[in-house]
């Protein structure tokens, strides 16, 4: 007997749906998009329960003609793409034409729509994929779209919704994602009959300020500084925050052609160009919006995620991270201790004609990479070349066979350096940085050996995650376990956090996982000899931090440590370890 049958369309748009539309969050930025692509100026938004009883969303756009309207709960059913092709010139925010077959498969739909070249318009209900009333109505131009009851007939889904704070935050946080790209669109949204956002249209500065000033005194924009840079490859304009701005919530948003992503590798172009500015724990808002070609962007990975592909990665960061220095630079932000000095590349001109060059970085991919192979060998390991290629290319402050191990007594400076006679002058270590080497050399080694020390914890902590995060944490479970985390997944987005790094002292094991998660996605990598380079760096500086005072003798064992790696003048990521001061420098400042 035959076995195999195509499943009704009913059931496959329902299995679809799990993909497009996880939450209410996720329905509204659907129907909102869609909104925007039929070209509405005043979008409304009216919400229920946190969107489970109620999703309303009224348009002023072009509308639907009664086909239309009835085809658009079609699977694949899309007027925005016609060929394979058109999805590398995409102008739109929708474009699959999953999102409505999707949403009728779990929710009750009312649609009225009507063009404004049609006497009457459409009524359209819809449940479980199934049209159960289309008739003529008289309505307003445009689309006003009900979503009722959402995941009625999915329990599961229904029942892993969170509260109702937390699928609110979830939603309002889509609609900032959204409202902030399209600042000439007036957009309200009430809530339980209550008016949470009247959002005139204006330019994005006053999106902005109507999204994040507390009160109508304050002029939550004033303390950014505009950002702009036109280039062949990229244009990128936007507001950064200045330093003393920052805070422990910063806003930071990236946009590229319209839509926001989520860019960990552009994030830390942005902070690098804070370097030295900021003080501890204390984070830039910023809010940059990218135009590029929408053939050099690959935004069709997965319909909710804000993931996005470039394919001049390395030039962009180049691009970014100048500008933002550029503009940080305008407002006399000034530069940083001179451990903190690093090649700053040229600042691009907006002239064309005369646009200089980027030091490219160069990123190796070393797949067979093993950490003790060139022990003896005094070339630089494979992760420092990895690194390199970040910085321009500078003289090193001294070269490598001039540094002997010191021999004179250590003395601390501060909490932060240690002071050592050095032949005819000081040398002054960075402690941070040199712990971080070295925790850096034995990370590498446990997950070379594939073994490693851990300390169990009592009370499990809980990790949630976004789903999104998921499949990378399973990826680097076994890796980070060589580090002394041991994770055990709870949920579909959670992982109970067993065990953590005997070398943590104490610091939040959630934060330092968030951490390095952001670290290896910025590595855009999918290697995992470079996530794992990237997972032992980031615990590497969580576990160097730490300001308590060191004992002679631990200050001693450090500088051993230190000095008997294979290379010790700088971190993996090329920042400077030691600085040395001759004699003659010092006789100057007398
Ligand atoms: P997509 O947006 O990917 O095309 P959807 O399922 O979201 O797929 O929508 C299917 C089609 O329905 C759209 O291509 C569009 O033609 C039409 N449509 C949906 N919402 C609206 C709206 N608010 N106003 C006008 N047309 C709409
Ligand atoms: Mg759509």
């Amino acid at each position: 007997m035959d076995v195999i049958r195509l499943l009704p369309d009913s059931v496959a748009n329902q299995i679809a749906a799990g993909e497009v539309i996880q939450r209410p969050a996720s329905c509204l930025k659907e129907l909102v998009e869609n909104a925007l692509d039929a070209g509405a100026t005043h979008i409304q938004i009216i919400v229920r329960d946190a969107g489970r009883t109620l999703l309303q969303v009224i348009d002023n756009g072009v509308g639907m003609s009664e086909t239309d309207a009835r085809l658009a709960f079609e699977r694949h059913a899309t007027s925005k793409i016609k060929e394979a092709a058109d999805l590398f010139r995409l102008h739109t925010m929708g474009f699959r034409g999953e999102a409505l077959a999707s949403i009728c498969a779990v929710a009750h739909v009312e649609v009225m729509t009507r063009r404004k070249e049609d006497e009457v318009g459409t009524l359209l209900e819809i449940a479980g994929s199934e049209v159960l009333r289309q008739e003529p109505i008289a309505c307003p131009v445009g689309t006003n779209i009900k979503v009722k009851n959402l995941f009625y007939n999915v329990p599961v889904r229904r029942k892993f919704l969170k509260t109702d704070q937390t699928e609110m935050r979830n939603l309002i946080q889509d609609f900032y994602r959204i409202v902030l790209v399209w600042p000439k669109v007036q957009f309200t949204l009430v809530h339980n009959d209550e008016i949470l956002l009247e959002l005139p249209a204006g330019s994005e500065k006053q999106r902005i300020g109507q999204l994040f000033s507390r009160s109508v005194k304050q002029d939550y924009t004033a303390a950014f500084v505009d950002l702009k840079v036109e280039t062949e490859a990229v244009s990128i304009h936007g507001f950064v925050g200045k330093p003393e701005s920052a805070s422990k919530q910063p806003q930071q948003y990236l946009f590229v052609n319209g839509r926001y992503m989520r860019h960990p590798y552009f994030h830390k172009a942005i902070l690098t160009a804070y370097q030295g500015t900021l003080t501890a724990d204390a984070n830039p808002s910023y809010f940059v919006y990218f135009e590029v070609d929408p053939g050099t962007i690959d935004v069709n990975i997965h319909p909710t995620k804000t993931e996005i592909k470039f394919q001049d990665e390395q030039m962009i960061f180049q691009i970014l991270l100048a500008a933002v220095r550029e503009s940080l630079g305008k407002f006399n932000v000034s530069p940083s201790l001179d451990f903190d000095v690093e090649g700053r590349p040229e600042i691009p001109t907006r002239d064309r004609s005369s646009q200089p060059s980027f030091a490219m970085p160069v990123i190796s991919n070393e797949t067979h990479y093993n950490p003790f192979h060139s022990r003896q060998n005094e070339a630089p390991r494979e992760w420092q070349k990895l690194y390199d290629g970040l910085h321009k290319p500078e003289a090193e402050l001294f070269a490598k066979e001039q540094v002997s191990v010191p021999t004179g007594t250590p003395t601390a400076v501060g909490n932060r350096y240690i002071v050592l006679p050095d032949g005819d002058g000081l040398m002054i270590i960075h402690r941070v940085r040199a712990r971080a080497c070295v925790l850096y050399d034995i990370y590498m080694r446990q997950i070379s050996a594939e073994q490693g020390v851990r300390e169990q914890l009592l009370f499990p902590d809980i990790w949630d995650l976004d789903a999104d995060q998921i499949p990378l944490v399973q990826s680097l479970q076994e890796d980070l376990r060589y580090l002394g985390f041991e994770l055990e997944q709870l949920s579909p987005l959670s992982f109970s956090v067993n065990a953590v790094p005997p070398q943590l002292n104490g610091q939040n094991a959630l934060q330092v996982l968030q951490n390095i998660v952001a670290d290896v996605m910025a590595t855009g990598s999918s290697l995992r000899t470079e996530w794992q380079k990237s997972i032992a760096l980031t615990l590497a500086y969580s576990a160097a931090g730490g300001q308590q005072p060191l004992t002679d003798s631990e200050q001693k064992e450090l500088i051993d440590q230190l000095f008997r790696l294979p290379s010790f003048t700088r971190t993996p990521d090329g920042k400077i370890v030691l600085l040395r001061i001759s004699e003659e420098e010092i006789a100057r400042k007398f």
